[in-house]
């Protein structure tokens, strides 16, 4: 089957991000340079949130511009990929710990082909998604627990040549931003968070990041889930004795951390 491919975490930032040429985006070109040339990419975005869990099964997933008010040239870009059906099933049928439905009416959204347009600006490799279960009871989505052990179950995939991408940002608060200033410097709070976050990264403790809203500032830093749980399945993925490293660290709009890194 080929070379074991990494996991990746990717912060993605604002829709910006596309067309702009910054620190951040250049690091994702870079960072594709090195990676080993995958079979298909899985990619688990912040921004698929679904009732229930579901991969795309589509041949040729659409471009879905799913942002608002931003400008026009952002609107004609897309990422021309096709799909991995197959490789969708089989994911799917790993998965013990929730039913997977096949879905044809998503496409890939701006979590996924924002980073692919600079990690693999070809397009030459198959793309599908995986949805996050954003199925809320008394107001909570479901645990990160739930996320966490069914992200474990997708490990047969890496072997299988299929890189696995998490896209969100581990701190996310649209609340309070600097929508004007892209360098703005970040706040207090969510420099204290991320840096709680990094040092649980490197020490491997996924009980903390699982268990998040005891560190520092996590309220401020995680307001909704989304952008948060994308992380869960990329650390549920490290294997004993894998190495961690950070690719990009940073913030944007001085509340969004762009902290990003590679398992393995
Ligand atoms: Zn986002």
């Amino acid at each position: 089957m080929g070379e074991k491919m990494p996991v990746l975490f990717v912060g993605h930032g604002s829709p910006m991000n596309i067309v702009s040429d910054n620190r951040f985006t250049r690091s994702l070109a870079a960072w594709g340079k090195r990676l080993p040339r995958p079979r298909a990419i899985l990619s688990i975005s912040a921004h698929w949130l679904t009732d229930g869990t579901f991969v795309g099964c589509m041949e040729k997933p659409r471009t879905i511009h799913d942002f608002y008010g931003f400008p026009r040239e952002l609107y004609t870009k897309d990422y021309p990929c096709s799909g991995a059906p197959d490789e969708a099933e089989f994911a799917a049928g790993l998965v013990r710990k929730a039913p997977v439905g096949c879905r044809l009416d998503w496409g890939l959204d701006h979590g996924t082909w924002s980073v692919l347009l600079h990690l693999f600006p070809r397009a030459d490799i198959p793309v599908f998604q995986l949805s996050l279960d954003y199925t809320f009871n008394d107001w909570n989505p479901k645990p990160l627990r739930h996320h966490y052990e069914l992200a474990k179950e997708l490990a047969p995939l890496r072997d299988r040549g299929v890189l696995i991408i998490g896209s969100g940002n581990i701190v996310h608060n649209l609340g309070i931003i600097d929508f004007e200033n892209v360098d703005a410097e970040p706040l207090d709070w969510a420099l204290e968070f991320d840096e709680e976050v990094k040092t649980a990264l490197i020490s491997r403790n996924d009980t903390s990041l699982v268990g998040y809203e005891e560190l520092a500032s996590s309220a401020l830093a995680v307001p909704t889930l989304d952008h948060y749980l994308p992380l869960i399945y990329s650390i549920a993925l490290r294997e004993q004795g894998e190495p961690l490293t950070f690719t990009h660290e940073g913030f944007q709009h001085a509340s969004i951390s762009m902290r990003c890194f590679q398992i393995g």
